[in-house]
């Protein structure tokens, strides 16, 4: 028997303990110290991005961005339903109203031939998902959005070093966010980071991260004294947190290339299952792949279960998500009761496969034998 294979595997350089035992030599290991100092400027002078903020997770960056948009009890926000809880919720605790998009059926993004149809006079922002670090159409996401007078907020969780035509995910709406939670490309255990992509929302940030306090602009020397002066809460990690995300970035090209030939190894072994009508991550012309996951789409659920099951029995553990949201516990009765197919039948049909960096050539073999062997009988 081969030892079983994981999901996933957080990635680890070596380099996050000694960084992190810096840190707490350093004598400095709250919010903004000097290894969140380095990762703002990485992302703001490598990558290009106008203003970042390290956050304690991306569920947080979403939940600043609610705040930053005043969003109050009422206003609607447009959501795909298939995506992960704090997409919604973070809009939710400001007292909104979630109307749920569809996906579409080329890949789980969210379709924006339906938006236009869901906008109304309490509209305020669409909340796109990049799934798989797949771009989402953003021109036509954003033609409903300037004619409406909306905010687009990123859910970039998936899409570190992804890029629509030429442009980083990210960078493209109001404010995006992004996650470091363990199970992405780059990882701090819990962590995340929000992208300030208009430069009126900047200053507010600082202070709902700092507390609703001025401190951030009393330790750059702009204040004498920092005090309360909006709303806010403790939405800034710890340097230790920064300490051991600063080793993952150091590593980003080598992460990313290991892991886009992985995905690229899976495709190429899997892309016979078409002809099966098994569907097939699949890219738009204006869209990269990072590498952030591999998934099947299967025909129906009973075949996804029976799929899962076959490979957990030969140590294989694949996993299925996002229940959708419009049909969760908390939601159903609030949903507006439109059907959303697409998103039902992603829910139901799509498994991912594991993607980790110290995946082997070997075992990846034989995840795809398994997969292939599955399918010659099933
Ligand atoms: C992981 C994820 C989040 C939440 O990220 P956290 O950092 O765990 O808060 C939000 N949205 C999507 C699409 C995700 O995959």
């Amino acid at each position: 028997m081969h030892p079983a294979i994981p999901f996933n595997k957080p990635y680890f350089s070596g380099n996050e303990t000694r960084y992190i035992e810096q840190a707490v030599r350093s004598g400095k290991i709250s919010g903004d110290g000097l290894f969140t100092q380095r990762v703002h400027q990485f992302f703001e002078q490598e990558l290009g991005f106008r203003k970042v903020l390290l956050t304690t997770s991306c569920t947080d960056a979403l939940e600043m961005a609610a705040l930053l948009l005043n969003i109050r009890p009422g206003d609607e926000v447009i959501v795909p339903s298939f995506t992960f809880v704090s997409t919604a919720n973070a809009f939710v605790l400001r007292g909104a109203n979630i109307v749920f998009a569809d996906s579409t059926g080329l890949n789980p993004n969210l379709d924006p031939a339906a938006l236009e149809g869901l906008v109304t006079s309490r509209t305020r922002a669409i909340v796109p998902v990049h799934y798989a670090g797949i771009a989402c159409d953003m021109a036509a996401i954003q033609a409903v959005a300037d004619k409406h007078g909306l905010a687009v907020i990123e859910d970039a969780a998936h899409a570190i070093d992804s890029y629509y035509r030429g442009r980083a995910l990210g960078s493209l709406g109001t404010l995006a966010a992004f996650s470091f939670h363990e199970t992405k490309n780059i990882i701090s255990g819990e962590g995340g980071m929000l992208a300030i992509n208009d430069a009126q929302y900047a200053p507010r940030a600082e202070v709902i991260r700092e507390k609703g306090t001025t401190r951030t602009a009393f330790f750059r020397g702009e204040v004498d004294k920092y005090g309360w002066v909006d709303v806010g809460s403790s939405f800034l990690p710890s340097d230790i947190i920064a300490a051991y995300l600063w080793a993952q970035i150091e590593n980003l090209t080598d992460i990313q290339q290991q892991r886009r030939a992985i995905w690229q190894r899976y495709y190429s072994a899997l892309e016979p299952l078409a002809n099966q009508g098994i569907g097939l991550p699949r890219l738009p012309d204006y869209a990269t792949n990072n590498g952030h996951l591999f998934y099947l789409v299967c025909r129906n659920l009973a075949e996804r279960t029976a799929l899962i099951a076959y490979l957990r029995q030969l140590g294989i553990l694949a996993v299925f998500h996002y229940l959708s949201l419009h049909k969760s516990t908390y939601y159903a009765s609030r949903h507006d009761g439109r059907a959303l197919p697409w998103a039902d039948l992603y829910s139901d049909c799509l498994v991912r496969l594991p993607l980790f960096y110290e995946l082997t050539n070997a075992a990846q073999r034989r995840i795809t034998d398994a997969v292939l062997d599955f399918y010659q009988t099933y």
